[in-house]
C-alpha cells in the first residue's frame, strides 16, 4: 500500500510545480499580458471573425499536452484576435467597463492563497474585507446600518438575489403567484424578466409600465395600475425600477416609485448594474435621489468601477429578507454557524464556496481611493454629451435624447426607404473597420446605432476618433446607396 501511494504522488508532480518552474511559466505569461497592455492602444476593439482555421476549436484539454508558448501562441491568435476587445477604449458597445490591472493581481492573490470567502470560520479576514466592500457600497447608496449584501460574479445574480428576497419578504407562495402583480418597464434588462423566471415568478401578473418621453417610468401610470390591480383585489408585490436603462441610460424617478411602493406595501428594486456607480458624482447623485428608500438593488463594479469581469453587488435594505431566502443548515457545517458578528456570505446567497471577489475591489480602492473612479465616471458623461453635440452636426444624422448618464443613440436619417439599410451598412462598415466597436439597438421601431461610453480607457481622443470613423463609413455608405438608386448608364 505505501509503495502505491508513492507512486501516486509521483505521478502528480507537475499539480505542484518548483520555484523555476512556476517562474518559468509565470514569466511567460506575464510577458504576453505586459505586451498586450503595451500595445492595448493599438489592437483593434473589433475583429471580424476569421474564416476557418481556429486552432482553439481543435484544441483538446485533458486528451493532448501542450508547451506553454504554444498554448500561449493559441490564445494571443485565436482567442484575443477574434470578436470584441473588452480591455480596448475603442470598446463602445453594450456596456463596457475595461478591466483595471489592480484588481487581475488582487484575483492572483486571491487563486494562490486560495482564501475560503463563503463562511466566517474559514476565512474571518476574507469575509471581514468582502463584508466591508458590501457595507461600503450600502453607504455610497444611502442604505441603512441594517442593509447587507452579497458580492455576486455579476448583475444578473445581483437582481436575481433581490427578486428572491422580495418573494420571501413579501410572502408570495404558491397558491397566491397567479394572483400577484410585478411592475416595471420595457426598458428593464432582460435580466429582470430572467430572474422572475428563475424565482418561478413568471406566472404572477406582469406589468408593463408606460414610459414618459425620456424612457422613464410613468409613475402615474404606475399608481393608476397599482389601483387598479388592488381594486380588483388582487397582490400588487413588487416594482423594478432602474437607475440606467442599458439602452438608452434612463434612470426612472426613484423618489415617486418609492413613496408609490411604500403607500401600497410593494418591494422596490433597483437594477443599478449599469448606471450605480455614477452616484459618485454630484450632479448624478441627485437625479438618483430616492434610491436609498428601495428594499433591494444591484449594481456591477466590473462595469461602473472598471473592474474586470466577475462583479457584481446585491444589496437588501433589511438583511433579515436575505437570509430568511438563503440562509440553510446542515450537520456537516455545524462547527460554523455558532454565533458571529459577521455575516456569512454563503447565508445571503445561492452560492457556497465561491471566488475570493472582495479583494479585487478592495485593493484598487485602497491603493487610489474614490477619486479616480468619480473622476473617470464624470469623464465618460461629459465624452457623451461631447458625442451627443459633435454627431448633431454631422450631415444627415439624427440624435436621440440628450444622454441621462453616458449612452448615446444615433442615426442616419436622410435616405428616406433605405434609411435602416444604411444604418446597418454604416455599423457593418464600422466593425468590418475595427478600431472602435459599437453596437445597435431599436428605438420606437426604427434601427438606432448607439454608442455606451464606459471604459476607463474611452477618452476625448477616442471619441474623435470614433467621430472620423462614422464620417468616413457614411461618406462610403451614402454613395453606395445613390448609385444603386441611379445607376450612371
Ligand atoms: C449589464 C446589466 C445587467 C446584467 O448584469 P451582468 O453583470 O451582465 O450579469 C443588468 N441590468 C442592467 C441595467 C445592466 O446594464
Amino acid at each position: 500500500m505505501r509503495e502505491k501511494i508513492i507512486e501516486l504522488e509521483e505521478l502528480a508532480k507537475s499539480l505542484e510545480p518548483g520555484k523555476e518552474e512556476r517562474e518559468a511559466l509565470r514569466s511567460k505569461v506575464i510577458d504576453y499580458t505586459e505586451q498586450f497592455l503595451d500595445e492595448i492602444g493599438g489592437i483593434p476593439a473589433y475583429f471580424k471573425e476569421k474564416d476557418g482555421k481556429n486552432e482553439i476549436s481543435k484544441t483538446e484539454p485533458g486528451k493532448e499536452i501542450l508547451p506553454i508558448d504554444e498554448i500561449i501562441n493559441r490564445l494571443k491568435v485565436e482567442m484575443d484576435r477574434e470578436g470584441i476587445n473588452p480591455a480596448s477604449g475603442g470598446h463602445l458597445g453594450y456596456i463596457p467597463g475595461g478591466g483595471i490591472y489592480a484588481s487581475s493581481l488582487a484575483d492572483y492573490w486571491g487563486d494562490i492563497t486560495n482564501r475560503y470567502a463563503g463562511v466566517f470560520y474559514a476565512n474571518p479576514g476574507a469575509v471581514k474585507i468582502e463584508n466591508k466592500m458590501i457595507r461600503w457600497t450600502a453607504d455610497l447608496m444611502g442604505y441603512p446600518e441594517t442593509a447587507h449584501g452579497n458580492l455576486t460574479s455579476g448583475g444578473s445574480i445581483a437582481n436575481l438575489i433581490g427578486i428572491v428576497s422580495a418573494r420571501h419578504a413579501k410572502n408570495i407562495h404558491a397558491t397566491i403567484i397567479p394572483s400577484s402583480c410585478i411592475y416595471f418597464t420595457k426598458q428593464a434588462h432582460h435580466s429582470v424578466a430572467k430572474a422572475i423566471q428563475i424565482a418561478a415568478l413568471h406566472e404572477c401578473q406582469i406589468r408593463y409600465v408606460e414610459m414618459d418621453e425620456n424612457f422613464r417610468m410613468d409613475v402615474v401610470d404606475l399608481e393608476k395600475k397599482v389601483k387598479e390591480d388592488i381594486a380588483r383585489g388582487l397582490n400588487p408585490f413588487l416594482v423594478v425600477g432602474s437607475a440606467g436603462t442599458t439602452d438608452v441610460g434612463a434612470i426612472d424617478p426613484m423618489e415617486e416609485i418609492s413613496r408609490i411602493s411604500r403607500e401600497n406595501n410593494l418591494w422596490f428594486h433597483v437594477d443599478a448594474a449599469y448606471g450605480g456607480f455614477f452616484i459618485l458624482v454630484d450632479e448624478i447623485k441627485q437625479k438618483f435621489k430616492g434610491i436609498e428608500l428601495s428594499d433591494s438593488m444591484s449594481v456591477d463594479p466590473h462595469k461602473g468601477l472598471f473592474l474586470p469581469y466577475g462583479l457584481g453587488i446585491s444589496l437588501v435594505r433589511e438583511r433579515e429578507h436575505m437570509k430568511k431566502a438563503f440562509a440553510f443548515q446542515a450537520s456537516y457545517l455545524q462547527d460554523i454557524t455558532a454565533a458571529q458578528d459577521e455575516v456569512n456570505p454563503m447565508d445571503v446567497s445561492p452560492e457556497m464556496t465561491k471566488h475570493f471577489r472582495g479583494l479585487r475591489i478592495w485593493l484598487p480602492l485602497l491603493l487610489y481611493g474614490t477619486e479616480p473612479f468619480r473622476a473617470c465616471l464624470e469623464e465618460k458623461l461629459f465624452l457623451a454629451r461631447y458625442f451627443h453635440q459633435e454627431i448633431k452636426k454631422v450631415d444627415g444624422f439624427d440624435v436621440g435624447l440628450y444622454p441621462q448618464l453616458s449612452v448615446v443613440t444615433f442615426r442616419y436619417t436622410d435616405g428616406g426607404e433605405d434609411n435602416e439599410a444604411i444604418n446597418r451598412r454604416i455599423l457593418e462598415e464600422v466593425l468590418k473597420d475595427g478600431r472602435v466597436f459599437f453596437s445597435s439597438t431599436t428605438i420606437q421601431g426604427n434601427f438606432t446605432l448607439r454608442l455606451a461610453i464606459l471604459s476607463f480607457r474611452t477618452h476625448l481622443q477616442t471619441i474623435d476618433l470614433t467621430l472620423e470613423i462614422i464620417k468616413e463609413k457614411t461618406a462610403l455608405v451614402v454613395k453606395e446607396f445613390q448609385k444603386i438608386e441611379s445607376p450612371v448608364n
